[in-house]
């Protein structure tokens, strides 16, 4: 930690008693609350701290509640059965009821002092931190100033040794300390200032978004599970179109998608509204506490570059099913040394974008083995989204909407009027005509496109 972070802007501890703030045991986890008491039982100091803290004093209703005490991990373990240690590079306990799971941390230290502890540094980079502390040095190493406010469950008050209090009022993200020591010690810390920014509505300080053009290409740095991890948050949390505009604004979205910020530089208007309507799906979804998935998410981003590559391909004559093929390996090869998205998302990814040019044949055959496909209702959904790319689209997606609504056999009859396919027959729009294509032996069911 620099030194900065200690006498720069750490005003003394302010004590906010009971009366004077608006949290509530009754918004705190039952878990969470037995954990604080156990531990203070025990006679150590139990805190209900971080994002819990800050989201009740804001009115929201936490989904996970974190505990830090000045009980090592070991005493932790011994105080509860249900404990298990886990972490290396940031050791701490989880307490176990049903399915909460309520992380226990110690104190850490500044390890300032030469030698001591468990704290190893690389470039500037933190990539252990195991040296126990006091709370006023766990209250400075944390990130934001907002998120280094403690509830103390002896008394009921929160402690406020940063300023945090005073930010949640005013609505905005200080980083604790020096911004760019704080962003070198850990890069990730500039995507949670957009995160939560766009999570919590508030502005980020202007000393905390000074470095981001210098410092963003750290970023490149970062372990890609971990970039994996932050992505869901930052657009599956419930403001991804925020997320994204934010991403967008402060320059930090090339760090992580560069493809998608290429493609939108060149001014593509059908895949920015892709994307906006895509997420803005997602974020009405999440807030009708419906599932989301992160495959259909990264196949909207990526879509422009796989479409655009496809096309170039097949105009220098490669077969299409293999363009399209190639041009999806490719974009996800080049994403994923960034953001590691795990296999199973990406072969749905491969999926949807493989339906698609499938969605432009209309034979009788071709349309009931597509309707049957598993990923048909997301490539579906997908297709819809694509409306802004042309005409032919979004007649192509009404089409496909109008032939599910049909009975089965209405459908079969109409479609089995014309020999070659939709043109008599097109339910309700003509859909574009089918690019000529080698035949090929047999249909591939998972990508089979035009
Ligand atoms: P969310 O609402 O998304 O859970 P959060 O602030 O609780 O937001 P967590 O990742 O759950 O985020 O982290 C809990 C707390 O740990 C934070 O509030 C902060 O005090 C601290 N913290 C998390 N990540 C970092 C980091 N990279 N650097 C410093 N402190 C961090
Ligand atoms: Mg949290």
């Amino acid at each position: 930690m620099n030194h900065d972070a200690r006498t720069n802007a750490t005003p003394a501890l302010r004590i906010i008693p009971r009366e004077q703030h608006v949290i509530s045991r009754k918004n705190i986890s039952k878990a969470a609350l037995r954990v604080l008491y156990r531990l203070n039982e025990a006679g150590y100091q139990a805190y209900l701290v971080g994002g819990a803290v800050r989201d009740l004093l804001l009115g929201g209703h936490p989904k996970d509640f974190d505990v830090a005490t000045n009980a090592t991990p070991d005493e932790v373990k011994k105080l509860f059965r249900n404990s298990r240690l886990i972490g290396r590079r940031f050791r701490l306990a989880h307490v176990v009821y049903g399915p909460e799971i309520i992380e226990v941390a110690t104190f850490r230290g500044t390890g300032e002092e030469e030698g001591e502890g468990d704290r190893h540094i690389v470039d500037g980079r933190i990539v252990r931190d195991n040296v126990w502390g006091s709370i006023e040095e766990d209250a400075i190493r944390r990130d934001f100033r907002v998120n280094a406010l403690y509830y103390d469950i002896s008394d009921f008050s929160v402690r406020d040794y940063v300023g945090g209090m005073q930010d949640v009022e005013d609505r905005v993200l200080h980083l604790i300390g020096d911004p760019e020591t704080r962003y070198r010690e850990d890069p990730v810390r500039m995507l949670r200032a957009v995160r939560l920014a766009a999570k919590l509505n508030f502005r980020i300080d202007k000393a905390a978004a000074a470095p981001f053009d210098e410092l963003g290409p750290l970023l490149g740095d970062a372990a890609p599970a971990r970039l994996f991890d932050e992505s869901l948050k930052l657009f599956l949390s419930g403001h991804g179109l925020k997320s994204f505009h934010m991403l967008e604004q402060t320059g930090l979205l090339k760090f992580m998608f560069p493809a998608t910020a290429r493609a939108l530089k060149r001014g593509d208007k059908a895949l920015r509204a892709l994307i906006e309507q895509g997420l803005a799906n997602t974020d009405a979804r999440v807030a009708e506490g419906k599932s989301v998935t992160p495959a259909f998410l990264f196949a909207v981003l990526l879509w422009g570059e796989v479409r655009d590559l496809a096309h170039t391909w097949i105009t220098k004559e490669m077969e299409p099913v293999a363009a399209w093929e190639r041009a999806a390996t490719h974009v996800i090869a080049e994403q994923c040394q960034r953001v590691a998205i795990p296999r199973r998302f990406t072969l749905t990814m491969e999926e949807i974008w493989g339906m698609q040019p499938r969605f432009e044949q209309v034979q009788r055959k071709r349309v009931f083995r597509l309707m049957a496909h598993p990923r048909f209702r997301a490539a579906f959904d997908f297709l819809l989204l694509r409306a802004a790319e042309s005409p032919a689209v979004r007649e192509l997606g009404a089409w496909w909407q109008h032939a599910q609504q049909l009975p089965h056999e209405t459908l079969a009859a109409a479609l089995s009027g014309s020999a070659g396919g939709a043109e008599s027959s097109a339910p309700a729009a003509k859909p574009r005509k089918r690019r000529r294509r080698k035949p090929t032996s047999k249909a591939g069911n998972k990508s089979d496109p035009a």
